[in-house]
């Protein structure tokens, strides 16, 4: 609290803190001075407080932002150009060429666009692994997000820097230029072990270490990958990056969709943070990651979109309710994946996933003031048994009107304030008019 009091103090709220003691408060609120949470308590104890702004929550729920633990932001120009085909023809003959043809503001553009839907979907922060993501810098700090932003590395030329040796050298500036970014974080991306030669994921370990940043990258998402690595090297995805020396708890593993039991061992003993994209995985086919087993053996696991092409939506809510019922049904067992757990996978242990558990991801005095408010005042969201289920189960990113990131109001009444969404949308239909024009 400033000597003036506090900057915002959002009341009124059922407050789901998400933090380890799991504590709800039916009637509380949220004390914010400058970037920082300084209190959270029932609503009573702040009469007569004094603030600059005052948010009143009308009994809706207040928690933390949700983090997105996978994207490709830009991937927004591309929503429903090629649905409903195999992973490889899908990538090979549709996504790879428009891909080819992309630049920086391109991205950009895209980028926002994904940063407008996202945050009027109540997501805080979003791991973002593409090409130009300087460009995708640039439109998080425009949007006023929370994001962890890497370029993507693979063995052939990218048609952003080049050759492999000039990724690594941009990589390497994008850590330093960002390296007290109270917003951007910045990540080391190898693709994944299928485009990445054995020297190139050591070295992006090595770099990720050195710069104590995250290392981000796609692992064991299909059966077309598994074999193709165990007929390089003889191992799983995870025993081939176990034998490299990349496991660690810096690294931030993505689908995970097939997984042995020692390769889930091996995640455990080394610490390794996993994004679920249900999603993704379903509408490409890829299979059912194993989550609950994952779950079991104590793994941090994350819930992320994926990209737009392959979702087709950036919307968190519908992510959980669809990571929920998902492992219902193949499990044949409505007790797993509880609505409680998938909303700490989408808050707090997103956040622990991406290296910034101790930032965001719960609502707690000290970190960054990253929070949402659902309206429930909504036919679909009455009574209130139980606010976790409501969210999981009934909410969906529309019912969400107060977002504030690193202390800023960025959404207020489910409007945008740091940018104009019209000509976000504008600009994504003149890039997707020039797709259509080339093919
Ligand atoms: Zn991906």
């Amino acid at each position: 609290m400033t000597p003036a009091g506090f900057d915002l103090l959002v009341t009124n709220g059922c407050v789901l803190t998400m933090d380890y003691g799991r504590r709800t408060l039916a009637r509380g609120a949220v004390g914010v001075a400058g970037r920082r949470i300084v209190a959270v308590g029932d609503t009573g104890e702040f009469e007569g407080a004094r603030a600059a702004r005052v948010i009143d929550a009308r009994g809706g729920i207040v928690m933390p932002g949700l983090v997105n633990t996978h994207t490709h932001a830009a991937m927004t120009c591309f929503r429903g150009l090629a649905d409903d085909l195999p992973l490889m023809t899908w990538l090979n003959d549709h996504i790879f060429p428009a891909e080819a043809a992309l630049d920086a503001e391109t991205v950009y553009a895209g980028a926002l666009l994904a940063c407008a839907e996202m945050l009027l979907s109540g997501t805080t922060t979003f791991c973002d692994m593409y090409l130009f993501e300087d460009a995708v810098a640039r439109a998080a700090r425009k949007a006023g997000m929370r994001a962890v932003v890497g370029e993507v590395l693979f063995d052939f030329p990218s048609p952003h820097y080049g050759s492999l040796e000039s990724g690594f050298a941009f990589t390497e500036h994008m850590l330093e230029a960002h390296r007290d970014d109270p917003l951007v974080t910045v990540a080391v991306e190898p693709h994944s072990p299928y485009l990445c030669a054995p020297e190139l994921l050591t070295r992006a370990g090595a770099l990720a270490a050195r710069y104590g940043a995250p290392l981000v990258l796609h692992l064991a998402e299909t059966d077309g990958e598994t074999a193709t690595i165990r007929e390089r090297y003889g191992r799983t995805p995870v025993g081939h990056l176990h034998a490299l020396g990349v496991l660690a708890p810096n690294v931030l593993a993505c689908h995970c969709v097939r997984l042995d039991a020692a390769d889930i061992a091996l995640l455990k003993a080394h610490d390794v943070k996993v994004s679920h994209n249900p999603e993704s995985n379903m509408k490409l086919a890829s299979g059912i990651a194993p989550v609950p087993a994952l779950l079991a053996a104590g793994v941090c696991v994350g819930l992320g979109t994926d990209g737009a092409a392959s979702n087709n939506n950036l919307d968190l809510f519908l992510e959980m309710d669809t990571a929920a019922k998902l492992h219902k049904v193949d499990r044949l067992d409505p007790t797993v994946l509880d609505a409680e757990t998938v909303l700490r996978m989408a808050t707090v242990d997103g956040a622990r996933a991406l290296g910034l558990g101790e930032r965001t991801g719960s609502l707690e005095p000290g970190k960054r003031a990253d929070l949402i408010v659902v309206n429930t005042r909504r036919p679909h969201l009455v009574p209130m048994h139980h606010p976790a289920s409501q969210l999981v189960y009934a909410a969906r990113g529309s019912d969400v009107e107060t977002v504030v990131i690193d202390g800023r109001v960025v959404v207020q009444d489910g409007r945008i304030l740091t940018f104009d969404v019209e000509a976000a949308m504008d600009a994504v239909n003149r890039i997707a008019r020039r797709i259509a024009d080339r093919r």
